[in-house]
């Protein structure tokens, strides 16, 4: 049997980390779509092309070929897992994922890249729009606060500089354009089960998904 898991839920939130682990409990692909928009915005800095440049940056996509490879995305055969995940690339990545038409083109590619293989997948347009029809939905919030902190402890151990001030400014201004777009906005599915990890650490909430997907299967 086919089997899809979706994880959305706003920025910090634990998704990646809780996604992988789901992914090796099952054999799953981990599919990190946010991953996929982060390249988008990094090329897109990298050639200076605002987010109003939209026929430039929809034929700069078409020459982008994206996989994962240990987790990590790997774009025209190079790893830019660290260069996406960056302060400075999450400070720009919501205003180019408001663009329909990239949109459009990267939803195409998670979804061919399901129809291949069993995934598990973590975004924000998950279980409303790339895998609508999976039999797995999750919800996985935490406040804003707890979120800036576990994203600035994280930073602070790969010795990237930063403020958690600023990081939580990041992370609000996020959430805002992220739930506030006209396409996709992120949003809970009406079918997916929410879980506040605010009290929770990553094993608790593994837990809860698994328990979840063993039940369901
Ligand atoms: O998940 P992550 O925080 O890395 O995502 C970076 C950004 O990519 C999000 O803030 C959002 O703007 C965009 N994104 C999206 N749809 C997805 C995944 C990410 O719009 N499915």
């Amino acid at each position: 049997m086919k089997i899809s898991v979706a994880i959305d839920g706003p920025a910090g939130a634990g998704k990646s980390t809780i996604a992988k682990l789901v992914g090796k409990k099952y054999n799953l692909m981990y599919i990190n779509t946010g991953a996929m928009y982060r390249a988008v915005g990094l090329k897109a800095k990298e050639n200076n092309l605002s987010p109003e440049k939209v026929d430039e940056i929809c034929s700069m996509i078409s020459n982008m070929e994206m996989h994962f490879e240990n987790d990590d995305l790997i774009l025209n055969g190079e790893n830019i897992q660290e260069r996406i995940t960056t302060p400075e690339i999450s400070s720009i990545v919501s205003n180019y994922a408001s663009i329909p038409e990239v949109r459009s083109r990267l939803v195409k590619l998670q979804q061919d890249m399901s129809n291949k293989f069993d995934v598990v997948m973590d975004g924000r347009d998950i279980g409303t729009v790339v895998l609508k029809d999976a039999k797995f939905k999750f919800y996985v919030t935490a406040s804003p606060e707890e979120r800036a902190s576990r994203r600035f402890k994280e930073l602070q151990e790969r010795n990237i500089e930063c403020s958690y001030d600023q990081i939580l400014k990041d992370i609000i201004d996020r959430d805002y354009i992220d739930s506030n777009r006209a396409t996709d906005p992120l949003r809970k599915a009406d079918d997916a089960i929410e879980i506040d990890t605010t009290n929770l650490n990553i094993d608790g909430v593994v837990n809860i998904i698994t328990e979840y997907i063993r039940k369901g299967l």
